[in-house]
């Protein structure tokens, strides 16, 4: 099967940085302004609608960094959500990245359709996103404030993933490689049981 691509998450900043007009790249700042629009829109619901909560500041900021925790497990999980979904195996690991830190990751093998693997790169964004503005209405603001941001940064490589993707058609087929993804031209059959279309 010919490989046509393969980028790691250090391929697609760089690929991202030399095809951004201005500097700051300004997708940066476009999702920074989304990001803190909706916080602030999250922060102004919860401030109408639920009191501070009346517990020791100490157990809030212990709640906050346990809820960091959670944040990255949950992301994972709803990759793997989408990798089962379209009949893929998921499986869990972190690795030490040079310039990130520990990173953790939800791969898999076999190969998907780049529509399909824009619906994993996706999920979690938009989903625990949802999650947590919906959950904002119903009293939870406080509790799912510093989630909802610290999700979407660390969604920052699946947006960088789906920003590359735009390139190819989208029925080419994706193989995930932890920390980047390789494309194929959809020209040979084999080895794709797990590709959907
Ligand atoms: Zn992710």
């Amino acid at each position: 099967m010919p490989e046509i691509g393969s980028w790691t998450i250090y391929d697609l900043v760089d690929d991202w940085i030399r095809h951004s007009s201005i500097r700051p790249p300004r997708q940066l700042f476009v999702f920074f302004a989304l990001l803190s629009g909706f916080a602030l829109l999250m922060l102004g619901v919860t401030m109408q609608i639920t009191p501070f909560p009346a517990i020791p500041i100490g157990i809030i900021i212990i709640f906050q960094l346990l809820a960091l925790i959670i944040t990255v497990v949950v992301h994972e999980i709803w990759h793997a959500v989408f990798i089962i979904a379209y009949g893929g195996r998921p499986k869990f690991g972190w690795k030490w990245m040079k310039g990130l830190g520990p990173v953790v990751y939800a791969t898999t093998d076999g190969y998907y359709s780049v529509h399909a693997y824009r619906h994993i790169a996706a999920a979690p964004l938009v989903i625990i996103s949802m999650i947590c503005i919906i959950g904002t209405f119903f009293g939870l603001g406080w509790w799912l404030i510093v989630p909802f941001v610290f999700n979407a940064i660390g969604a920052g490589g699946d947006l960088l993933s789906l920003r590359t993707l735009q390139r190819y058609p989208a029925d080419y087929l994706i193989e995930d490689t932890q920390d980047g993804f390789k494309v194929y031209t959809k020209t040979v059959n084999h080895k794709t049981d797990n590709e959907v279309s």
